[in-house]
Formats: C-alpha cells, sequence, structure tokens
C-alpha cells in the first residue's frame, strides 16, 4: 500500500487542487474589454442587459444586479421589511453572510435545523421555530440542491411571513420542473469566483414582485430613487433619497462579464454534473464515504460535492482524513461550522447547541473539489486519494 503523503509518502499528486475556481475564456476578457472601450463603467446599459438576461434565464419577472452576494441577501432583507424585533428563521449550515444580513437590519437570525441526508433546511423543524414576530424564511440550497419550497411556501402563507431564497449556491438548478430564481418571492445569487458563474465580486436578487424589486433598485443606490444615468437622461439634477440605502451597484464591467459568463451556464452545469456522477459511481463502493441524498424531484447546480465520513469505517476523525487529503494536494473543505457557533454569534448569546442534525453533519461533512474547468486527470486524483486515505484508516 503507498505511503500516505502526510507520513511523507508521494502524495498523489504534485499540485494543489482547490475545491472550486473560476472558469474564463476569451470571450469572457473581449466582453470586458468592450466596456472598458465605452462610456459607461457604471450604471450603464449592461446592468439593464444583465438583469434582464438572469430574469429570461431563471424565469424570474424582475432582477436586480448588486455587488455582492452579501448584498443580495441585505437587498432582500430590506425588502422583505425586516427591521428590529423581527425573526428570521434559517439553517445553520451556511455562510455567515446569509445571517449577518438579518443583524445589518436589526433582525434576529433563528436557526432551525436540517433535514441529516440532504442537509437542507427541514420544514417541520422551520414550524417549530415560528413565532408571532417571525417575519421570513431564508431557505439555502446548501450544495446546490434546492429546498421544499413547496412546503416552506405553504408555511410562508399559513403564517404571514416572507420567503427568502438563498440561491448562492443553486444558481441553474431546478425543483419539480421550475428554476431557482422563480421559487420564492426574494432569491439571492453570488458571483464570486467559486459560484457558478463569476463577475469577481457580484450578486443579484430576483423577485416577482415589481415593488419589491424597485425598492431594492433604490437600496442598492444610496436609497435615492433615481440613479445617474435616468437623471441624465431626463435632463434633470434632482435626486431624492427616499430610505437609508448603501452603495450596492455593480459595474458595468462586471455586468458585461456576467453576460457572458451566463451565456455559457447550461455549459457550466453540464461539466459540473458529469463531474458529480464520476464521483458518485466511484463512491458507490466505498462504505467510508456518503455522498449528500439527492431529491428525485430536483436537480442541484452542483456547487459543492459533499460527503459524509462514516466513522463506524474510519480509525480517525475528520480532522485527520482532511489533513491527509491535503497532505495529497487535494484541496478538500468544510461547509460550514454551523452559524451560531461562530465567536461573534456566540458574543450574542446564542446556544452552542441548537440544531443536533447539523452538528453530527458538521463533525462528518468534507467537500471535495468541484468545478468546471477540473480535467478527467484531476477527478481521477481526488477519487484516488480518497481511497488511499479510507484504505489507510479504515477501521
Ligand atoms: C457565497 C455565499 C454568500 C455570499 O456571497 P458573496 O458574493 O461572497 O458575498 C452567501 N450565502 C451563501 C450560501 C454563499 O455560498
Amino acid at each position: 500500500m503507498p505511503s500516505l503523503a502526510v507520513h511523507g509518502g508521494k502524495p498523489v499528486r504534485e499540485t494543489f487542487l482547490p475545491y472550486g475556481r473560476q472558469w474564463l475564456d476569451e470571450a469572457d476578457i473581449d466582453a470586458v474589454v468592450q466596456v472598458l472601450r465605452s462610456p459607461w463603467l457604471t450604471t450603464g446599459p449592461k446592468v439593464d442587459e444583465l438583469e434582464r438576461e438572469f430574469a429570461r434565464t431563471t424565469g424570474a419577472g424582475q432582477a436586480v444586479a448588486v455587488n455582492s452576494g452579501t448584498a443580495a441577501l441585505h437587498a432582500a432583507v430590506f425588502a422583505a421589511g425586516i427591521g428590529p424585533g423581527d425573526e428570521v428563521i434559517l439553517p445553520p449550515l451556511t455562510f455567515a453572510a446569509s445571517a449577518n444580513a438579518v443583524l445589518y437590519q436589526g433582525g434576529k437570525p433563528v436557526f432551525a435545523d436540517c433535514l441529516p441526508d440532504t442537509l437542507l433546511l427541514d420544514p417541520a423543524q422551520v414550524e417549530r421555530r415560528i413565532t408571532p414576530r417571525t417575519k421570513a424564511v431564508i431557505a439555502v440550497d446548501y450544495a446546490g440542491q434546492p429546498c421544499d419550497y413547496d412546503a416552506l411556501q405553504s408555511l410562508a402563507d399559513r403564517y404571514g411571513f416572507m420567503l427568502i431564497a438563498d440561491a448562492c449556491h443553486s444558481l441553474g438548478a431546478s425543483y419539480k420542473g421550475r428554476q431557482v430564481g422563480s421559487l420564492a418571492g426574494l432569491n439571492a445569487f453570488s458571483f464570486h469566483p467559486v459560484k457558478t458563474i463569476t463577475t469577481g465580486e457580484g450578486g443579484l436578487v430576483t423577485a416577482a414582485d415589481g415593488e419589491l424589486a424597485k425598492k431594492m433598485r433604490t437600496f442598492r443606490n444610496h436609497g435615492i430613487s433615481t440613479d445617474f444615468r435616468q437623471r441624465s437622461e431626463a435632463g434633470s439634477w434632482l435626486y431624492e433619497m427616499v430610505a437609508l440605502g448603501f452603495n450596492y451597484r455593480l459595474s458595468d464591467i462586471a455586468c458585461a462579464l456576467g453576460l457572458s459568463q451566463l451565456s455559457k451556464l447550461s455549459a457550466m452545469l453540464a461539466r459540473r454534473r458529469e463531474i458529480a456522477h464520476l464521483y458518485n459511481k466511484a463512491f458507490s463502493g466505498n462504505p467510508a464515504v456518503m455522498p449528500l441524498t439527492q431529491r428525485p424531484d430536483c436537480e442541484s447546480a452542483w456547487h459543492l460535492y459533499v460527503v459524509l465520513l462514516n466513522a463506524e469505517r474510519l480509525r480517525v476523525p475528520r480532522s485527520q482524513i482532511f489533513a491527509a487529503l491535503r497532505a495529497e494536494n487535494i484541496g478538500v473543505n468544510v461547509h460550514y461550522l454551523p452559524v451560531y457557533r461562530h465567536p461573534y454569534y456566540q458574543q450574542l448569546g446564542y446556544n452552542y447547541s441548537l440544531c443536533p442534525a447539523a452538528e453530527a453533519a458538521y463533525e462528518e461533512m468534507l467537500t471535495l473539489p468541484l468545478f468546471p474547468a477540473m480535467t478527467g486527470r484531476d477527478v481521477n486524483d481526488v477519487v484516488m486519494a480518497l481511497e488511499k486515505v479510507c484504505t489507510a484508516y479504515a477501521k
């Protein structure tokens, strides 16, 4: 048996393979250069164009581009009317920004547990957390698989709160034949380089309701009701600030990159699915690793490929498997520490143990590299490294 790199053996690969990375081509670069030669670097025509194209692609009514996924979540929380004293229910297995957006508006994040096999928000746990102060639920499409939107929307209708999708992982996924982006009242996306498509930094919110979209357009522009181009077209100098907003605008440079990336969405998704299926097949015979369950009525966007390690088959904890794989030059990761366990949330007074399913999964989870630019050889390296490490540490 080859000796583990962590014990001084030869690593499975010579160079480090990250868990995610952008996929750019010459067309993307040309699109950016064109804007750099144009009169509008920001608040120009590429913003509208990206919004229209994104809404068309996802079947959403309206799209509002902003400069990060975090800004998208903040704009959604603002549009939902969250303020001091309002409670927003969300899962703990997410990037901290999902909960931070609630704090930005003075609301209170309330954590509800996940289903143990998909790690998606459990509608039954959501219902247990509902109080008269519940104003919204943020559903996180963990790893790229949509949450159970029918169940969550029926709770939203029954109890009268807003359903917000944190769709930062799930651009291109579908639920019962419906596209992510049109599943919740407000749907937030990120264009960070590890996400499905990128603009460097960037984000966007889709909304079915035109009034909410208008509110978010004002919010991303300091709370001012018209932008520079609209005023210049109207030949007017007057602007009025009607709410406390932020500068969350996405530049035309970024939007041009986003448009070019969006035109390749289906190819990027196809490659992600292909790699996921190769992993599924490879791990079906490895009892030490259990991929997340995929619901038959959903198609995941495969932002992350997450496995749960089977403690009954391994002699060492996740931390040692993680270190051994990193030594083999496989960029495994962990998504995520339950949000309420971050020191900042602990200081706010959150209990350390709130969601047992999420906490148990957190101890066993590992994210494997998955991005469209991976070669067949890269995929094979991941499979071989996992085999090697699981065999060396088998019980
Ligand atoms: C990436 C991400 C965000 C934040 O997006 P940024 O563009 O990095 O601000 C929020 N929620 C989830 C689930 C994410 O994965």
